[in-house]
């Protein structure tokens, strides 16, 4: 049996970077809720027509549709393990989830604000193949915290590397929906936080101050230390 894990995070902290690379390392599933509904808008399927919106604005979609997309994906998951990205945002969809699976940990990201809008605001993706890059430069001391991220670009300019498609901003990464969003996140985190620390689940506390492979390296060392890999 593998391991059961959600990662939680505010918005550009980067859970879908590490969501699947942890699945690719650990050979469990990746469920990323919003890679599911992006993809539903994509193909223009009912589901995707219900959420559009909620999608544009960084508003969220209601909790029961959303369980009930995440509870599909688990059972196919069957016994192989996985490790869901972007789900639970509420204490209702947490509390819905604890009735389908029990979670072994919760690995929890975090990054200063400032350097989160900073590289939202110029992170670069390719819709179709879901490759990310980014612009940012960044070296900076924040709140006794050194954050060092040099850019990940491709190799053409705006061209994905992968695919050879063009490469976008998030329709989401606009100014004001990361503000929106950072604000729902904030509200709603905190009550799910607690939910899981008091009923004990394992939480791994990281600071995202460096670039993928470190932070993975952190990941897996603190997932050993726990008998869960
Ligand atoms: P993400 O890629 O995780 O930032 O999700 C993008 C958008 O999809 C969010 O801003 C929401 O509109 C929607 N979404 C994703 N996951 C959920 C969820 N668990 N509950 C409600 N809405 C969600």
């Amino acid at each position: 049996m593998f391991v059961k894990l959600i990662i939680l995070g505010p918005p550009g902290v980067g859970k879908g970077t590490y969501s699947t690379r942890l699945s690719k390392l650990l050979g469990i599933v990746k469920i990323s809720t919003g890679d599911i509904l992006r993809e539903e808008v994509r193909k223009g399927s009912k589901l995707g027509r219900l959420v559009e919106k909620h999608l544009k604005e960084g508003t969220l979609v209601p909790d029961d549709i959303m369980v009930r997309i995440v509870e599909k994906r688990i059972r196919k998951a069957g016994s192989k393990g996985f490790i869901l990205d972007g789900f639970p945002r509420t204490l209702e969809q947490a509390q819905a989830l604890d009735k389908i699976v029990k979670i072994d940990a919760i690995i929890y990201l975090s990054m200063d604000e400032e350097i989160l809008i900073e590289r939202l605001l110029r992170r670069r993706v390719r819709k179709r193949c879901g490759a990310v890059y980014n612009v940012t430069d960044i070296r900076k001391v924040v709140n006794g915290v050194e954050y060092i991220f040099p850019p990940l670009l491709s190799q053409r300019r705006r061209i994905c590397d992968l695919c050879g498609g063009p490469l976008v901003r998030r329709e989401d990464d606009e100014p004001e929906v990361i503000r929106r969003r950072l604000k729902i996140y904030k509200r709603l985190s905190k009550p799910i936080i607690n939910y899981y620390k008091t009923r004990g689940v394992p939480f791994i506390e990281i600071c995202v101050n460096r670039e993928p492979s470190i932070i993975v390296d952190r990941i897996v060392y603190r997932l050993k230390e726990l008998n869960l890999i």
